[in-house]
């Protein structure tokens, strides 16, 4: 493992962040960093835990398992697709504290069953394709209201806030109008009384923007572990 170059990305990584904090007039305490280690080993992981970052992503079941298995005291977010079927797995992961990706009625009555029989409260973000991208889960800015006035009700989840995955583009700029959407949305909501905190936004290629946009989790691939190779 390239251990060098793991420190210098990370270097990087936290000064970019701390440019976008100053640039927005926020604190740097606002912001969370998720590592997205998927596809990435354990070795990693663990190399990055042991220079101080607790907060680690993957977007599938069995991989987050597996890594679970191998390694303790770190902070997991789930922020794939999420398969009903799948849930009751991940409601094995002691510190599994958000899921990022509730996309739908069915499965939050799911995580909501689920973690009454596990006897706990799920944290789970909504997830809002603002970008309406036919390739990518969530629901549109309009839905969700509605879908809130439901979900609230379920005893056994907690929604923390909103999270997005904005199509990909070469220009970070042209990821800023959604951001921006999704930070209304959220402020609309919470003028409404709900009590959302968090808003997940922000990838490698534009996490600066979602800070200045009023970002609070960013999830960070490939600008801290290099490229995933050919998977994604
Ligand atoms: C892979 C992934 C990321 C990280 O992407 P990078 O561009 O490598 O930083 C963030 N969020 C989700 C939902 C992902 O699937």
């Amino acid at each position: 493992m390239a251990v060098e170059r793991l420190a210098t990305r990370l270097t990087k990584v936290k000064r970019r962040i701390n440019l976008a904090v100053d640039r927005s007039g926020r604190k740097s305490g606002e912001i969370k960093l998720v590592a997205v280690s998927k596809n990435h080993p354990i070795d990693k992981i663990k190399y990055l835990k042991e220079q101080g970052i607790s907060n680690f992503g993957e977007n599938r079941v069995q991989e987050l398992l597996d890594k679970a298995a191998e390694i303790d005291k770190i902070t997991w977010h789930f922020i794939g697709h999420l398969q009903r079927n799948k849930v009751k797995y991940l409601m094995r992961i002691q510190n599994c504290q958000l899921i990022h990706s509730l996309d739908s009625w069915r499965l939050a009555k799911e995580i909501d069953k689920r973690a009454r029989k596990n006897e706990c409260i799920m944290p789970v973000l909504v997830q809002v394709n603002v970008a309406e991208d036919e390739n990518k889960f969530g629901f549109k800015l309009e839905e969700v209201e509605e879908f809130l006035k439901k979900a609230v009700k379920l005893k056994n989840l907690v929604i923390k806030g909103l999270m997005t995955v904005v199509p990909y583009a070469d220009d970070p700029e042209l990821s800023r109008p959604f951001f921006r959407r999704l930070t209304d949305l959220k402020s609309d909501l919470v003028q409404k009384g709900y009590d959302l905190e968090e808003l997940s936004m922000g990838m490698t290629n534009d996490f600066e923007v979602a800070i200045e946009e009023g970002a609070t989790i960013v999830r960070v691939g490939t600008a801290l572990f290099g490229k995933r190779g050919d998977y994604q």
